[in-house]
């Protein structure tokens, strides 16, 4: 019973920072202090009241509405102060009382705001992903993968894309990723280490693919629809997070018949680790290939 308390003040509290996000997700693209001044209503401008600004029970009681001018309220309000609750949780079930658990509460916060912003004005602001590069490095020093696998990350993380989005670049002419996913996967890096950022390559490339072309079919062949990605790293990254060593179990089998095939092809012999970091990449540039020509 003390834990179920403990699961529920941490959802209280997870969602009461989660209504501070909502205003970094509003201020920030605006290039606004997200202190000062207090909430208001974006309609009216009239401040909202404490006992109109409780996470979630408040846009419940309020029937989504404001209460001066009975504007709609956008339904991402809640949302997002659900959803960091929800991962205060999750974090805190997966991790305890550690090291971890501050550190990943950051990182997964830092990368809501940067969906929610990427969702609605399809840019990844530069003052979250920048510092959160060089805060992920620093904090890696007390996380079990370390200041070297962090670093190797953040090469991994910007170069990957680097390469992928010069390479697209050189091939069609177009630009298809924009500079923010290069430094938001450097921050995953950064914070997650380097076999982090290829499961976040991967299934990130993979579900914003399935979605992609999901949209495509539902809004006609408009190539010009562009889907931002950052949210997809974002997924990816947070799949890293909770299931990564579950899911590098998973790339063994792959990984194990393709080291074998090459063995009898080119006569060579992988280690584990470069056999499944070969059918990654094989496996994300099939995938970022696919969404690319989506995009
Ligand atoms: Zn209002």
């Amino acid at each position: 019973m003390p834990n179920t308390l403990i699961y529920i003040f941490t959802f209280i509290f997870g969602s009461m920072v989660g209504s501070f996000l909502n205003v970094c997700i509003h201020r920030i693209p605006e290039g606004k202090s997200i202190v000062f001044p207090p909430s208001s209503c974006p309609h009216c401008n009239n401040p909202i009241a404490f006992y109109d600004n409780i996470p979630i029970i408040s846009y419940i009681m309020l029937l989504g509405r404001c209460r001066q001018c009975k504007s709609l309220i956008s339904p991402r309000y809640p949302f997002v102060e659900f959803l960091t609750g929800f991962f205060s949780v999750i974090l805190l079930k997966t991790f305890g009382f550690s090291i971890e658990l501050p550190v990943y509460f950051i990182f997964a916060a830092s990368l809501l705001v940067i969906t929610f912003i990427d969702l609605k004005y399809q840019i990844i602001p530069d003052v979250i992903s920048l510092p959160g590069i060089i805060v992920g490095f620093l904090v890696s020093y007390f996380l079990p993968h370390g200041m070297l696998n962090s670093i190797i990350g953040i090469l991994a993380g910007g170069g990957s894309l680097f390469l992928v989005a010069f390479g697209y670049q050189l091939i069609t002419g177009r630009e298809g990723m924009g500079g923010g996913d290069i430094k938001l996967l450097a921050m995953i890096g950064a914070f997650l280490g380097w076999k982090a950022v290829i499961i976040t390559i991967f299934t990130g490339s993979f579900i914003g693919a399935v979605v992609g072309s999901a949209l495509m079919l539902a809004k006609g062949k408009d190539t010009k629809y562009a889907i931002p990605f950052g949210p997809f790293l974002v997924i990816g990254a947070l799949i890293a997070l909770f299931c990564g060593k579950t899911l590098m179990k998973w790339f063994r089998i792959p990984a194990l018949l393709l080291g074998s095939s090459l063995r009898r092809m080119l006569k060579i012999r992988l280690t584990p680790h470069l056999r499944r970091a070969l059918v990654c990449f094989v496996l994300t540039l099939c995938m970022r290939n696919y969404l690319c020509r989506c995009v």
